[in-house]
């Protein structure tokens, strides 16, 4: 049985110490039974200390960290859960400078902690693909928001020195969004037959030229921001909107400034977020957890 909890302090009793933090990651990722994190083997041994495994197979020993953003480790799991417990509920998120001090650990390690937490929450799968109303967008994240759109030509890699994300909405549903290196028609195009179902009802974007083919496979309505036209019958794009502007919050407002080169993770953390907005929260540190499969190390990190 998987242990619940709707508050930080409810959880901070469920787990008490190491051992129970351990416990619950194994009733997480091992809840349709034990595997070898190496070959996948389901003949696995318990050892007496609680805390390792061995295979029966390839023989090697191992924890229930092995194999995820938690292996190796110094960090007790309790300080782990709390920092999973403030970047699921917070809805900006949380900055590493804050959780150093909540932790008492340093901001260096504070920041490789999120960014594994955010590696966890990676995975996209989870509202795709779209279907209903959808609406798709592009923004530009850095530097000044000058010529959001990019001229009428459309085109071209987006305004100097700007990372440009796109997203897919549902309305009252999950939002699909990240990083694409231009806004050529191709670009635009592929990020849409990725996120969105051949059965959607409707699909609202602005004017940008990247667009102007949707409606050979879609449902396709434009509103021309560029002459103050917002809202034509079903066609608008104020729920992306509205996701723009919480993902420019938790940017701009907690983090100040992200490089281009991690902004990806920063997408998938508020679109993680996002998506499970509904879900109580101790719901989403468990989802979180069990999504903690896969390493991302600092050297990579850092790269
Ligand atoms: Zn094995």
């Amino acid at each position: 049985m998987i242990q619940q909890f709707d508050s930080l302090l409810q959880m901070m009793e469920a787990f008490p110490d190491e051992q129970t933090c351990v416990d619950h990651l194994r009733a997480i990722r091992w809840k349709n039974g034990a595997y070898c994190p190496h070959c996948g083997s389901t003949k696995v041994y318990h050892f007496s200390d609680k805390l390792s495994h061995k295979c029966g197979d390839c023989r090697q020993r191992f924890s229930i960290k092995v194999g995820t953003i938690f292996e190796d480790t110094k960090l007790p799991l309790r300080k782990w859960f709390i920092a999973i417990w403030l970047i699921t509920s917070h809805k900006k998120g949380i900055a590493s400078t804050q959780l150093a001090k909540d932790l008492k650990i340093t901001q260096k390690s504070a920041w490789f902690v999120l960014h594994r937490l955010r590696y966890a929450a990676r995975t996209q799968s989870f509202a795709a693909p779209l279907e209903g109303d959808v609406e798709v967008d592009e923004t530009y994240v850095g530097g000044k928001a000058k010529n959001k759109h990019g001229g009428r030509s459309g085109g071209g890699s987006g305004v100097a020195g700007k990372a440009i994300v796109m997203g897919a909405v549902e309305r009252n549903g999950g939002v699909v969004a990240s990083v694409v290196p231009n806004t050529d028609r191709e670009t635009m195009e592929e990020f849409v037959d990725n996120a969105i179902s051949p059965k959607v009802t409707s699909v609202s974007t602005d004017e940008h030229q990247g667009y102007r083919r949707l409606a050979l496979k879609y449902p396709h309505g434009t509103v021309h921001h560029s002459k103050k036209e917002y809202v034509v019958g079903n066609t608008h794009t104020q729920t992306i909107d509205g996701y723009w502007s919480q993902l420019k919050r938790q940017i701009i407002g907690i983090h100040h400034f992200v490089s281009k080169k991690h902004l990806g993770r920063y997408v998938a953390e508020s679109s993680w977020r996002y998506n499970r907005r509904h879900v109580g929260e101790g719901e989403r540190v468990n989802a979180l957890m069990a999504n903690a499969t896969g390493r991302l190390t600092y050297k990579a990190l850092i790269a």
